[in-house]
């Protein structure tokens, strides 16, 4: 009697769930620790209720393995999930091994079901972590890869045609050539100089908004006209259009991350378009400015469309690149958008065209508090 009264004390009081069953695999008892953990009474349990506790898509395997482990008389190890009547998922590890007589002859079985749904949370955290670190590994050398092309490709160019300019005897349009190619090779040398230092500022927290007052309709004929040539030289039509009258677009932000957020979005319009048309502009939503930059390139996969804004990341692969670039322009233009207070997306449709959007609070001047 004492001995089944501490019995009964110990599977009560129990952490972990406790199962006995007949010799034909049916239930006859569950422990609380068991009823806590399915969600199920003690009477559902009983006989082979237990299995309306195990999740619809654990079932049919649980049940097989179960009836091989009765029919077999083995001992058995599983885990699997307890969908419970209010939703939640549990995820237990199940044991259990026969039961003799003192004739040896098989009377039931005994089972636990031990809690492991943290473990598998931490094990499903870990494994995120891993791929995540991989994968951010493979960017990385994607990137270097990548990278250390851009720099070469503009510093080949700039020695080999320093070098010669100085040959003697050299034609006046070839030394004019020679110089053009120098100048273009020198700037895009300074632009990915440029973006990896901005992402090395942004990455470490040190990139600083500076706030001024600007006209918003002259800075974006500014920006526009930078890339109209090389717009032109393929065979693109680049358009701009302002919306508020130009007294109105007296603005104050950061003069100089806007300019970089939408030359970087134009780079990549012009960069992304062969015989098409681009237009920037914007227009006021509520109490923003809403930009865009519209083109009729080459689109962007609906599965890339948000991976494109983190750094690194390219459509195509590094091993089929036909297109310079570093991967960076966009991380970085997301970056400033979210330090002026806005937010960026892009709708696209791949072989028909991108439009990047973007907003920013529309602050005009004199109303640098709003
Ligand atoms: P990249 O230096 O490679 O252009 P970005 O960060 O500016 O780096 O852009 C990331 C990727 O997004 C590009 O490599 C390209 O695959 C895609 N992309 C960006 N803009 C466009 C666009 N206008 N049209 C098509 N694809 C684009």
């Amino acid at each position: 009697m004492q001995e089944t009264n501490a019995l009964r004390a110990f599977t009560d009081f129990a952490p972990v769930g406790i199962i006995s069953t007949d010799y034909k695999g049916k239930t006859l008892y569950v422990n609380p620790c068991w009823i806590k953990l399915s969600g199920l009474s003690f009477n559902d349990a009983l006989g082979d209720g237990w299995m309306k506790a195990v999740h619809p898509d654990d079932l049919p395997w649980l049940k097989a393995r179960w009836e091989e482990t009765v029919s077999a008389c083995k001992t058995y190890s599983a885990e699997y999930r307890f969908l419970r009547p209010d939703g939640s998922v549990v995820w237990v590890m199940g044991n259990s091994t026969p039961q003799f007589n003192d004739s040896d002859e098989l009377i039931g079985y005994i089972g636990t079901i031990t809690d492991i749904t943290e473990n598998k949370e931490i094990l499903k955290d870990l494994i995120d972590a891993k791929e995540k670190a991989e994968e951010s590994d493979r960017l990385k050398t994607a990137f270097l890869n990548n990278i250390s092309h851009e720099i070469r490709t503009p510093l080949n160019a700039i020695t080999g045609f320093c070098a010669f300019l100085s040959e003697p005897g050299l034609s006046h349009e070839k030394r004019e050539s020679f110089t053009k190619i120098i100048i273009e090779s020198s700037d895009q040398l300074l632009l990915i100089i440029t973006d990896i230092i901005n992402i090395a500022a942004i990455e470490s927290g040190h990139e600083k908004v500076c706030e001024k007052e600007f006209n918003l309709n002259s800075m974006i004929k500014m920006v526009t006209g930078r890339f109209v040539s090389r717009a032109r030289e393929q065979y693109n039509i680049l358009r701009y259009k302002t919306f508020l009258p130009d007294e109105e677009a007296e603005i104050f932000t950061d003069r100089t991350k806007l300019v970089q957020i939408l030359s970087n979005l134009l780079n990549n319009s012009v960069k992304y378009t062969q015989k098409g048309g681009i237009n920037i502009g914007y227009s006021l939503k509520d109490s923003n400015l809403e930009f865009y930059v519209k083109d009729t390139g080459m689109g962007i996969p609906e599965n890339l469309k948000n991976q494109i804004f983190e750094v690194f990341r390219q459509v195509e692969s590094s091993d089929t690149r036909n297109y310079g670039g570093s991967g960076l322009g966009l991380a970085i233009s997301k970056a400033y958008v979210e330090m002026l207070g806005g937010k960026i997306w892009v709708d696209s449709e791949p072989g028909k065209g991108s439009t990047f959007y973007f907003t920013i609070p529309y602050r005009k001047t004199g109303n640098q508090q709003l």
